[in-house]
């Protein structure tokens, strides 16, 4: 397959395409990201890299953390993870509070924030230090030493956090969050501001494509968990737009509000995109668009 033609075509075509979103407003230091900016980066199981524009530049992953944190949470706790959150997709906004309410403060999938939240605390119970422990998996996943917490995205997601902090304290008072609420909140705020470059994340999902294994040949996690976590994903991986990106792309994947999307295919190839006009939903409008180019030129979706 000639990946290097395909995503210089899908460039062109996605040129003049008419994006009616913007950028993120509800962290307001990735509301200074300039919205043009578009990236892709493929990289193949047998060991093929192709990127074209803006791959190489960091970006905030947000959510696109959540798939990492639970991969991680997964590791040490196994099936027991899935008696605090649920695996069933949510229909309703990231960050809704919703359900909460209903499902007795068990969130419906561990993508949408109050799922990650529960998630981000069976880390801050498991890790010495979880905020360094989190940052060496991920440099350990990528095969990127050099990947950090940007700490001014930090800092803005905690001034403006007062609907991740009604989440927490929701949890929290189901008996669903175990520790101090605003260290779980500070635990989470960093893993959603992590920067990575659209090379650096499909690397970093690399796992999620090889039943388990990273491009260095680490076993991450079992070939059947690793099976499980892509159905999370297909499911549940683009909040309640999940459907739609099945429906048009037929990958599983992950999205963030900085505009990043992660969709593999397995024993095939990961693809990361990054473009951070967003649509109604909070999915990167270009990215999509881009990633549905790709599964029909090459015919490969998993349906
Ligand atoms: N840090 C963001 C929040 O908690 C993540 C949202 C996202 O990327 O969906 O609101």
């Amino acid at each position: 397959m000639d990946y290097a033609s395909i995503l210089q075509e899908i460039q062109q075509e996605s040129n003049g395409f008419p994006t009616k979103g913007n950028v993120t407003l509800t962290i307001p230091e990735l509301a200074k990201v300039s919205p043009n900016k578009f990236g892709i980066h493929l990289t193949t199981i047998e060991g093929g890299d192709f990127g074209i524009g803006d791959s190489n530049e960091k970006f905030s992953i947000q959510s696109i953390s959540k798939a990492l944190t639970v991969a991680l949470a997964f590791s040490f706790l196994d099936e027991k993870i899935w008696e605090r959150v649920g695996v069933e997709p949510s229909g309703t906004a990231f960050n809704s509070l919703i359900q909460l309410e209903h499902e007795k403060g068990i969130p419906r999938n561990p993508f949408i924030n109050a799922g990650a939240i529960v998630i981000a605390d069976m880390l801050v119970s498991c890790l010495k230090n979880p905020k360094d422990d989190f940052l060496a998996y991920i440099r350990l996943i990528s095969g990127s030493p050099t990947i950090e917490y940007n700490l001014d995205v930090a800092q803005s997601e905690k001034d403006t956090r007062f609907r991740n902090a009604a989440l927490a304290n929701f949890l929290k008072s189901f008996g669903n969050i175990e520790n101090d609420v605003d260290v779980v909140l500070d635990f989470y705020f960093h893993q959603c501001s992590i920067e990575m470059t659209c090379n650096e994340l499909a690397h970093s999902f690399y796992f999620f494509a090889n039943e388990g294994k990273t491009k260095e040949g680490k076993q991450i996690l079992t070939k059947s968990q690793v099976k499980r976590l892509n159905a999370l994903m297909q499911t549940c991986g683009f909040y309640d737009e999940s459907g739609e990106f099945t429906y048009k792309v037929g990958l599983p994947g992950k999205s963030g509000i900085g505009g990043g999307i992660v969709a593999l295919f397995p024993k095939v190839f990961v693809v990361a995109t990054w473009s951070p006009k967003l649509n109604r939903k909070g999915n990167s409008e270009l990215g999509m668009h881009a990633l549905e180019l790709l599964t029909n030129k090459t015919g490969m979706s998993i349906f």
